[in-house]
């Protein structure tokens, strides 16, 4: 099954943890992998995927492989840092994915580094064409590409009711990280 969870408004992480969540208490052995989102800026799932959901249930990898904003709130990096960290967390989802060893693998923001030509569609694809048949996939992020929506299974859009950073309440930890 491959899922897609997009659109501007929130959830679409929070969506993805919560079948990571389903799938851990089924059996399932979880792979996530964030592209973009770098330990540099951590978030109240990082502790909790990677460190005591890991240990209680043994089959939960959890990283973050990106290098943090792309070209906005101060970063200085030049691109090809961030596609090469794009680059490279797009193979380990592909080795992890063909390895056998884990049951859903979830691609958290791949959309938007597709959007943001950190990877190619053309490489892209080819993960998806690499999935051995029986493992679960999941990609997340906004701006999801016509030809992702057009191979998934099951995709989602998150649309923006409202929200209250639009009032000018600044991200909350807890509710945004
Ligand atoms: P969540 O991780 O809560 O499920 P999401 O994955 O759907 O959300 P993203 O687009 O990845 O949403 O954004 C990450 C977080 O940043 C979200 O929680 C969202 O509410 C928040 N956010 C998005 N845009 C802004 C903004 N302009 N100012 C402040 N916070 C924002
Ligand atoms: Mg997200």
């Amino acid at each position: 099954m491959f899922m897609v969870f997009t659109g501007n408004g929130k959830g679409k992480t929070t969506a993805a943890i919560g079948q990571a969540v389903r799938a851990l208490g089924q059996g399932e052995r979880v792979f996530m992998i964030q592209f973009i989102k770098s330990d540099r800026y951590p978030s109240g799932e990082d502790r909790v995927l990677a460190g005591c959901l890991a240990a209680a249930c043994g089959h939960m990898h959890f990283e973050k492989a990106g290098l943090g904003f792309v070209g906005i709130l101060g970063d200085a990096l030049p691109r090809e840092a961030h596609r090469k960290a794009a680059e490279a967390a797009l193979a380990k989802a592909r080795d992890t994915a063909c390895s056998g060893a884990y049951d859903l693998v979830i691609l958290d923001e791949v959309n938007v580094a597709l959007d943001l030509h950190l990877l190619s569609l053309d490489e892209v694809i080819a993960f998806l064409d690499a999935v051995p048949d029986g493992v679960d996939v999941i990609f997340t992020g906004r701006y999801a590409h016509s030809e992702i929506l057009f191979r998934a299974d099951l995709a989602t859009r998150c649309d923006e009711l409202s929200h209250a950073y639009r009032r000018g309440v600044p991200a909350r930890k807890g509710i945004e990280y």
